[in-house]
């Protein structure tokens, strides 16, 4: 946290109460988990469904919190508000605020590829000056601010993943810090349930654009018509970036190797240089002419940014390529999964080299009235290209769509049973589902075989 600041401090940003000393130094970022607290830090307590966090604040305290942010009193000095999230965030906004001066935010959202770009614009960024980055996909209205936290003093720029779930959601989190860049990466349809219509995604994007700082500028994807459309959303500068001619950061001559990594050149102001990606799926270039976009907006070259790629690592279970040994490769999707990236994995495994392309598919949750429908339309569109389709769980439209040939198996067990007897050298395999599904389990089980 950019602190130290006085529990005393915290309780005047806040608008709280303060139990116990309101000198102690709060020197560390906020956590909300016991364990994970550090030395200096700050431990915030929610009062969920089925557990208390006050009642962790003495784990907390073990673990070296010095000071707890709840709605009650515990044994550590604690500010204590009537309303914890509103709290934490007025906490975030206040911190970042104070290291505005010295401090570049850039932020992301789309359907797809938030986390994949996130990562790919951090390691663009943090080659030219200290960065923080969302962790993961701590995405939301309590992951943003404990991010936000996370930057001190050195912070150059601080990257931030902002999730949506309704329209308003991003309005919220840029009332928190206005971004100097915003990236828009797509309007596809993930939780459409949430949303009700395209149209609303569509607007629950747009208020990334509408929420920048005023020199910001709205970085946006020149293939997706729904998300270039909101350059009427800013009298700012705009840079767009796609495969489209007119993109100011364009992709061109783009090819997938044997094992699907993405060879490409990106052109911006007529500079263009040559990008390989150690990551896996066309899709993947996209991320990275955005992160690259998002990289000129505040300065970076081209020709740094394009070097900065082709060395990232992107977090962990979203399409990671894995040579198995014995002739099998495992193509681990397991992260999540939603209708547009399900689609992308099934086009990352045809393009792999293999006996037999299987593709093990889980349900896509939060897909609202359309789920069955969705779900059968992944299912046909898997059927046409892999050799072999696998359902596990309840994902009955899935193998309805994809035809007598799919194998329906009724858990994660019967899977990996299933992927035992049935794996052998030449296979490839694509894990994926939604994050519930924790087809990761699978995806270990067939690692572990092998
Ligand atoms: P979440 O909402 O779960 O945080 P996210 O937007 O952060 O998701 P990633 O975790 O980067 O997205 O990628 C999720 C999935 O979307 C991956 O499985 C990948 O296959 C797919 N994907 C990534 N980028 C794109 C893209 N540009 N277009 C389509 N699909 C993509
Ligand atoms: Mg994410």
């Amino acid at each position: 946290m950019t602190l130290p600041l006085t529990v005393g401090e915290i309780a005047a940003v806040v608008d709280g109460s303060t139990v116990g000393d309101p000198a102690v130094v709060v020197s560390a970022p906020a956590v909300l988990d016991g364990r994970q607290a550090r030395p200096g830090g700050l431990f915030v307590a929610f009062v969920g469904d089925r557990v208390d966090g006050h009642d962790y604040s003495d784990q907390a305290g073990r673990a070296g919190a010095v000071a707890v942010l709840g709605s009650r009193p515990t044994a550590l000095p604690t500010v204590v508000v009537a309303d914890t999230e509103a709290a934490l965030q007025r906490l975030a906004a206040h911190v970042v605020g104070r290291l505005r001066g010295g401090l570049t935010v850039a932020a992301l959202t789309g359907s797809q590829g938030k986390t994949s770009t996130k990562d790919l614009l951090a390691a663009v960024l943090s080659g030219s000056a200290p960065t923080t980055a969302t962790i993961g996909s701590l995405n939301n209205e309590l992951g943003v601010p404990l991010t936000m936290l996370r930057a001190d003093a050195s912070t150059r720029y601080l990257v931030l993943e902002l999730g949506a779930r309704r329209v308003g959601d991003i309005a919220h989190l840029t009332d928190l810090v206005a971004p100097d860049v915003g990236v828009v990466l797509n309007v596809g349809q993930a939780h459409l349930g949430g949303f009700g219509s395209r149209a609303a995604i569509a607007r629950a994007k747009g208020e990334l654009v509408q929420g920048l700082a005023p020199r910001g500028t709205a970085v946006l994807n020149a293939d997706d018509p729904r998300v270039i459309a909101m350059r009427a959303l800013t009298d700012g500068a705009v840079l767009t970036f796609g495969r489209a001619d007119h993109a100011d950061v364009r992709i061109a001559d783009l090819v997938l190797d044997r094992l699907g990594r993405p060879s490409f050149r990106l052109s911006a102001d007529g500079t263009s240089v040559p990008v390989t990606l150690p990551l896996v799926g066309a899709h993947q270039a996209h991320n990275a002419a955005a992160a690259a976009a998002a990289g000129l907006a505040v300065g970076v070259p081209l020709v740094e940014a394009a070097a900065a790629l082709s060395t990232a690592t992107v977090s962990k279970w979203r399409l990671e390529l894995r040579d198995l040994g014995g002739g099998v490769t495992l193509l681990n999707d397991s992260f999540n999964s939603n209708p547009d990236s399900a689609r992308a994995a099934v086009d990352a495994l045809a393009t792999l080299d293999g006996r037999r392309r299987i593709a093990v598919l889980g349900e896509m949750l939060e897909l609202g009235a359309d789920s069955d429908t969705e779900h059968r339309a992944v299912g046909a569109y898997a059927a046409a290209r892999a050799d072999l389709v696998v359902t596990v769980g309840n994902s009955r439209p899935i193998a309805d769509g994809a035809g007598p040939q799919a194998v329906r198996l009724a858990d994660n067990a019967a899977a990996i049973d299933w992927l035992r007897r049935t794996v052998t050298a030449g296979d490839v395999v694509l894990i994926k589902a939604s994050r519930e599904a924790h087809l990761e389990e699978v995806a270990a089980a067939l690692e572990q075989d092998h």
